[in-house]
């Protein structure tokens, strides 16, 4: 936190995480433009009824007003730009919408400003309230973070030899391989049916992605899996990163 300089200042960005102690003390893990992830502290503010109401919840965006003191970080007031309310009505939404939190708290540093990822963060759950499917945003959001750090897999190429892909490709453990490259198949084989899904939800422009998911939102336990495997192997490249 010493890299930040005594006295007020004010950021924009998310609450990912709150904790409330039984003295009624708040801690805040945000994530702020310019800033990164930071805990601020909010004295005394969850005893009556509460100092800033429901502003405190995890996954609200606002405009944060803060003080640096000589050890903490404070909040002062806290002005909402959007409660994502839609996703606070949904559980799977809003399963969805916390691990996100989740996983910027864990593999964002403090004091680490990644402004991209922020920005990131918010469209994909601004799409989530709009009616995309969590799956495919899930993947989108790690390809995206991933790319950002210069570690997304290529989706268009084996990550070997560099011919582009089309049929069936093959999983390594950090990207696409043709099948010529590939020294197994079985379970890590991708139908090119597939790598086309992967690349839609990676690529397509946001205003598109509501329509994708209606078209092709997995709709069995297999197709669920399937997509389960792929945002799993996209965190464990993050993880690898950290
Ligand atoms: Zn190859």
């Amino acid at each position: 936190m010493d890299f930040l300089t005594q006295g007020l200042f004010r950021s924009s960005g998310v609450v990912l995480r709150r904790r409330i102690s039984a003295e009624g003390d708040i801690s805040l893990h945000l994530f702020l433009k310019g800033v990164g992830p930071v805990w601020v502290q909010a004295p005394g503010s969850a005893r009556g009824r509460g100092r800033f109401g429901g502003a405190t919840e995890p996954l609200t965006w606002g405009s944060f007003n803060l003080y640096k003191g000589p050890k903490h970080l404070y909040l002062k007031t806290i002005d909402v730009k959007d409660d994502m309310w839609t996703l606070r009505l949904d559980p799977e939404k809003l399963h969805s919408a916390l691990e996100w939190n989740r996983m910027v708290s864990r593999y964002t540093c403090s004091g680490v400003a990644e402004d991209d990822v922020l920005i990131l963060l918010y469209w994909t759950m601004r799409s989530l309230c709009e009616g995309a499917n969590p799956l495919f945003l899930s993947w989108r959001l790690l390809w995206r973070w991933l790319y950002i750090r210069g570690e997304a897999p290529d989706l268009s190429k084996c990550e070997q030899c560099g011919v582009a892909l089309k049929d069936a490709v093959y999983w390594s453990d950090s990207g696409f391989l043709c099948q010529n490259c590939s020294s197994n198949g079985g379970s890590s084989m991708i139908a090119s049916k597939e790598l086309r899904l992967l690349q839609a939800a990676a690529m397509l422009p946001r205003r598109n992605l509501i329509s994708f998911s209606s078209q092709g939102a997995p709709s069995d336990g297999t197709e669920k899996a399937f997509w389960k495997t792929q945002i799993g192997r996209l965190k464990m490249i993050l993880d690898r990163s950290c």
